[in-house]
């Protein structure tokens, strides 16, 4: 599971880079050992084990779900970014456009333009590349005629734009942004990133934890 990439959107990726405790159905127990620790005792079982994580889950004793953390390397958008960053209880590292040059690889490309029009996908996209192909040339431009990256940037679409990112955070504070995030109300692209979170790394390695949250936290799922 550690190192496991998934692809999202046309270039983008979420990337598990670590897992404390990483071993398999250990994330749980510690959620287990963690709550248990009121009463200075640890695991019973299986069933009782699973039962407290729903009692947990259910009475909102938060705390024991903090006690698991995630680390994930992410490539996205900078408007999904915009979106994410804004949930303060994760830590983030971010790729910097002061001292990286973008590339014709790091513009978002939509596979679909949702629209409830006669534009089509096929529109938008030529549209969308013309304006980025053309963004594009007067940034490479614009360097090399020693105009700096921090200003040349300018000519480029901040939306459109990939950066990569760490997101460290815990099972409490992750479940926050999955509830917020794989809601039919957030973006459609934050959507994307966040049910490849919980289908691919959120589940398999909290599935009891998971299946509490279905149960208690996540209102009409799946959706
Ligand atoms: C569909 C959707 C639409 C949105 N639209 C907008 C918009 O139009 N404009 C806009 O500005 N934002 C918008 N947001 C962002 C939203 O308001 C939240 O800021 C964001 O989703 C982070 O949520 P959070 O505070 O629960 O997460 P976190 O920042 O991770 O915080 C988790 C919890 O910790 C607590 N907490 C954290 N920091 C503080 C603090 N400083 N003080 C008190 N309690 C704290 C709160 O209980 C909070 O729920 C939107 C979000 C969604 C999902």
């Amino acid at each position: 599971m550690i190192n496991k990439k998934v692809k999202v959107l046309n270039s983008g990726f979420v990337q598990l880079v670590d897992l404390m405790p990483s071993s398999s159905n250990g994330a749980d127990l510690a959620i287990v050992d963690a709550a248990r620790l009121s009463y200075k005792s640890s695991s019973k079982g299986e069933e009782q084990d699973k039962k407290l994580i729903f009692h947990l889950m259910k009475n909102n004793h938060t705390s024991p779900f903090e006690q698991v953390e995630f680390k994930f390397l992410v490539r996205l958008p900078s408007m999904v970014m915009a979106q994410w960053v804004r949930h303060r209880t994760g830590s983030y590292s971010i790729s910097s456009g002061r001292y990286t040059a973008f590339t014709k690889d790091d513009f978002y490309i939509p596979d679909d333009c949702r629209c409830k029009s006669d534009l089509t996908t096929d529109l938008l996209q030529g549209g969308l590349i013309e304006t980025y192909g053309r963004g594009l040339a007067m940034y490479e431009g614009a360097l090399e005629n020693n105009v700096p990256k921090e200003l040349a940037r300018l000519f480029l679409p901040g939306f459109a734009m990939y950066y990569t990112m760490y997101y460290k955070t815990d099972a409490h504070n992750l479940m926050n942004f999955l509830r917020q995030r794989m809601a039919k109300n957030a973006q459609w692209e934050i959507q994307q990133y966040a049910k490849v979170i919980y289908e691919d790394f959120f589940k398999p390695s909290l599935p009891w934890t998971a299946e509490a949250f279905e149960k208690f936290k996540l209102k009409n799922w799946p959706i």
